[in-house]
């Protein structure tokens, strides 16, 4: 375990390739929510801040040095920083588990690597960005240009700070856009860190900005500044319809990725054993706090005693603790407030009739700290409260299915259309399933997996538009059409 002083954080916003302090020196504490200890201070930036911001990247948008970048050196620039993120991986894992309380052999065993494999995966895009001709009639000759939007604003949450930005940094720089990044006031530290990396690896300055804060100063303030021409969020449902609303006034491009209550479905002729494997992993990897986290387990009648057993069992195995221990599995809910949260939604659960057959409280470990059990609720039917709503932490609600129709039926009977994930041996029914669920991804005999390649967003109240894959970085490009006399 590296010790937090060890790790020499920036603390301060990286703005215009420098760190700088908040307007006034305005600070605030960021807390270990393993020890619910702080960790010290960091800046909290402004409105003003968020402005010098926002000035910065149109700058160095219009400026030649980022302009004018082949295509080839950001590709360069792209790699670049994925190895600087790839050559300190300890240290950036061992700071997301001091901000978030994730488990540290998680932090470097996945959060660390899709982040470096999705700067890698979009450094190959902007040599592979075209536009088209276009067979008009008439003597012309017509043809698009994919070109950049301009100055981004993206917001992102807690649950993988680090590999949550690069999420979106990487294809809106592979486009070509310079970008103001908001990290989420509970987990600030590996957003900061990148401002060294962006700095050495050669990003001209402004092309990244990183202003830490609070949602309703900074955040606000980004999404209505009328010198951002995008927004892209991460986070709840609530302020992604608050940021769709803000944007009207300017007609931003939006892209949210929202919330889930994704079905995890278990027929009767699946392979029960695989299937009881990944069920465990599914809701409770991460502490539950997880966008496509499969928080409603569906099973077959003739399946659910056996499931659920099986389901208890899994949550009862799974070691909660000291999130940089080996051994531990479930570390620490990110804040104190979410951990009431989610306490609240287990006896919210309780009050309308559902049974705690696994955990139900929070977890000591050590007496501090904002640990919880990995909670299994049985007797659940689709309409309760803790079967519609988001909870973002490790509990799973058991639900019984009839047949086809009425998994169907209920699995859908959600606002939410993040994710989805069934079981069965028959290929028929697995693609006729997949088919009429209404989820942006779906997993066949499997659960959770995530690609750059991969398309990945929401359907419904789950989001608009699509992050990772070709549609990615499109998401990030404005077309222009150019029409040219042949007289
Ligand atoms: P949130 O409020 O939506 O936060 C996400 C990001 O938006 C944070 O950076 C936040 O800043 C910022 N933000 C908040 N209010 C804003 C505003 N008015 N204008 C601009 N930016 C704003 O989510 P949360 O409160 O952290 O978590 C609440 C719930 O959201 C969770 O329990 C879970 O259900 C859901 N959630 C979903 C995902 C996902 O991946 N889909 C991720 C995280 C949370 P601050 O950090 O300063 O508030
Ligand atoms: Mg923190």
């Amino acid at each position: 375990m590296i010790p937090f002083e060890k790790l020499t954080a920036p603390t301060r916003l990286y703005i215009n390739g420098e760190y700088q302090d908040a307007e006034g020196g305005a600070r605030f504490d960021n807390i270990n929510p393993a020890t619910g200890e702080s960790l010290g201070q960091v800046a909290k930036g402004t409105a003003t801040d968020i402005d010098r911001a926002v000035k910065a990247a149109r700058a160095a948008f219009e400026s030649s040095t980022w302009a004018n970048l082949a295509a080839a050196d950001r590709e360069r620039l792209l790699h670049r920083l994925a190895d600087m993120i790839e050559h300190n991986t300890d240290t950036l894992a061992a700071l997301e588990t001091y901000d978030t309380g994730k488990p540290f052999g998680d932090a470097r065993k996945i959060d660390l690597p899709l982040s470096v494999q999705t700067l890698r995966y979009y450094a190959g895009w902007p040599t592979k960005l075209r536009g088209e001709t276009v067979p008009v009639r008439g003597p012309f000759l017509t043809y698009t240009i994919r070109e950049p939007i301009g100055v981004i604003g993206q917001i992102v949450p807690w649950n993988f700070p680090l590999f949550m930005a690069v999420m979106k940094l990487a294809p809106a720089l592979a486009a070509g856009n310079t970008v103001v990044l908001k990290p989420a006031e509970q987990t600030p530290l590996t957003a900061l860190y990148l401002g060294q990396f962006l700095a050495e690896v050669g990003f001209p300055p402004g092309v990244v900005n990183i202003v830490s804060g609070m949602g309703t100063e900074a955040g606000e303030a980004l999404i209505n500044h009328p010198g951002v021409d995008k927004i892209a969020f991460t986070g709840s449902t609530g302020t992604g319809q608050h940021i769709m609303r803000q944007a009207a006034g300017t007609l931003k491009r939006i892209s949210l990725e929202l919330g889930g209550k994704s079905p995890h479905i278990i027929f009767a002729d699946a392979d029960l054993k695989a299937a009881m494997r990944a069920v465990g992993a599914a809701i409770f990897y991460n502490q539950g706090e997880v966008c496509i986290a499969g928080s409603r387990l569906f099973v077959e009648k003739p399946l659910y005693e056996q499931a659920l057993e099986a389901a208890t069992q899994a949550a009862a195995r799974l070691k909660v603790g000291d999130p940089f221990a080996e051994d531990t599995r479930v570390g620490a809910l990110v804040s104190e407030q979410h951990w009431k949260r989610v306490d609240e939604y287990v006896k919210l659960g309780v009050s309308e009739g559902a049974r705690v057959v696994a955990g139900g409280a929070p977890a000591d470990v050590g007496g501090r700290g904002y640990f919880y059990q990995p909670t299994v609720l049985a007797g659940v039917t689709n309409n309760m409260r803790v079967a519609q709503e988001e909870i973002f932490g490790p509990v799973l609600a058991v639900i019984p299915f009839e047949d086809e129709a009425d998994l169907l039926a209920q699995a859908n009977d959600s606002q939410y259309g993040l994710a989805a994930g069934l079981w069965t041996q028959n290929l028929g029914k697995a693609h006729r399933i997949a088919r009429a669920l209404k989820a942006g991804t779906v997993y066949i005999n499997a659960y959770g997996m995530m690609d750059p390649a991969a398309p990945f967003g929401g359907y419904k109240m789950s989001g608009l538009g699509r992050e990772n894959g070709e549609e990615g970085i499109a998401m990030y490009t404005e077309i222009k059409t150019v029409w040219t006399s042949l007289k």
